[in-house]
């Protein structure tokens, strides 16, 4: 049988909405926003790497680890645009959490929810950083899985009361506006994406289309907002005109990762680009002027992952939702591993003679 310390706390999908209903889905947002923000302010001390990536015509499967020199973790994850049309996710995850001493894991869990959670509190926390004082309006174009976690936290977090919705799938739309209608949000249901970005001070876009779309074009961006362009994450999948780009001050998360997979892998390599860390510690300008537009080309990178595992991690001392399991082989002489196997066949000889 398995012991205590042979065994690892694995977060089921069930437990992990259980856990986030307890806390709050707007809470566990603000929670893991502050995670993310202290890891940002110590992120020289990271390993850090572009994701590694397995592309097919279809979609990407990614592997995204980091480590901080005391836990490592990382993230499984796909992106697979035409899913949704077979009625699968188009994102789904997983993750796990491991103590560099050892080299044995602490924390195995689901990460789909995990992620919605934590790109809308990354989302967050560019706007709370860039975004036009007292802005309250958002334009929220593609109105799919991530959509109603992006709207939230950003009420929750930037004062947003009013969102706009557009979706190409107007069932979408339907679909966002139901799941917030007790939000306490001013909800509009737009029918193109010049609709929805009127009057927005902050515009956010998470579509899933594997090519170079254009789901806003130039014309359509007046001075003064803030774009989150976070659905065009890999290379052949972009969002935004390029002219937009071009009249952006362009913030990002890694450069060496989001020039591969960002909107920004329509300009140059040497384009200038802020990372966003530095913003947080005070060592590069944020919004310069009222009327700039600042654009958040988020991706998603692995050190919002390790973030929302520390903060599950935390989590879970004070709300078990987890149950254990049997992963790491641990023989009593550990170079005896063989031994150990041997004495299982006893075991089950004694148990079906
Ligand atoms: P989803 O498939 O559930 O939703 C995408 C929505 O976009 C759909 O409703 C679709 O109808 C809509 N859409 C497609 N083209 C459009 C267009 N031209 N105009 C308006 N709407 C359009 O996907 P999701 O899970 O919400 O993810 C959206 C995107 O965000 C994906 O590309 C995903 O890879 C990306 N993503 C990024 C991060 C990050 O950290 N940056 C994290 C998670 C997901």
């Amino acid at each position: 049988m398995p012991s205590k310390l042979n065994t690892v706390p694995f977060v089921s999908v069930e437990n992990m909405m259980r856990l986030v209903l307890d806390i709050g889905v707007e809470n566990a947002m603000a929670e893991i926003a502050d995670y993310i923000e202290d890891d940002f302010r110590r992120w020289p001390l990271f390993d850090k790497t572009p994701r590694l990536a397995a592309h097919s015509a279809e979609g990407v499967i990614e592997l995204m680890p980091t480590s901080d020199g005391i836990d490592y973790g990382f993230k499984y994850v796909n992106g697979h645009p035409k899913n949704m049309k077979e009625g699968l996710q188009t994102v789904t995850a997983f993750g796990l959490l491991a103590s560099v001493d050892t080299g044995y894991p602490v924390l195995l869990t689901e990460m789909t929810v995990l992620t919605a959670l934590r790109t809308a509190a990354m989302s967050a926390i560019a706007t709370k950083y860039l975004a036009p004082e007292n802005a309250s309006t958002m334009a929220m174009i593609g109105n799919g899985a991530q959509s109603e976690f992006q709207a939230l936290a950003l009420k929750h977090i930037c004062g947003v009361k009013e969102v706009r919705l557009y979706d190409i799938d107007p069932a979408a739309t339907q679909k966002c506006a139901d799941n917030l209608a007790a939000s306490g949000l001013t909800l509009v249901k737009c029918k193109s994406a010049e609709e929805a970005i009127k009057g927005a001070q902050i515009i956010t876009t998470c579509t899933a289309d594997k090519q170079y779309a254009t789901i806003l074009t130039d014309n359509l961006v007046g001075a003064g907002v803030h774009i989150n362009a976070i659905g065009g994450d890999c290379p052949g999948k972009t969002e935004l005109h390029k002219d937009i780009l071009l009249r952006s001050d362009i913030f990002v998360e890694y450069p060496p990762q989001t020039r591969i997979e960002g909107d920004i892998q329509q300009l140059s390599a040497d384009h200038p680009v802020t990372e966003i860390w530095q913003v947080l510690t005070g060592e590069a300008a944020g919004r310069k002027g009222a009327m700039d537009i600042t654009l958040f080309d988020g991706v998603g990178f692995a050190i919002e992952d390790f973030s929302a595992l520390r903060w599950l991690r935390d989590r879970l001392k004070d709300r078990p939702r987890y149950v254990l399991l049997d992963m790491i082989a641990d023989p009593d002489d550990p170079r005896d591993l063989f031994g150990m196997l041997q004495r299982e066949r006893g075991r089950m000889s004694r148990l079906s003679p």
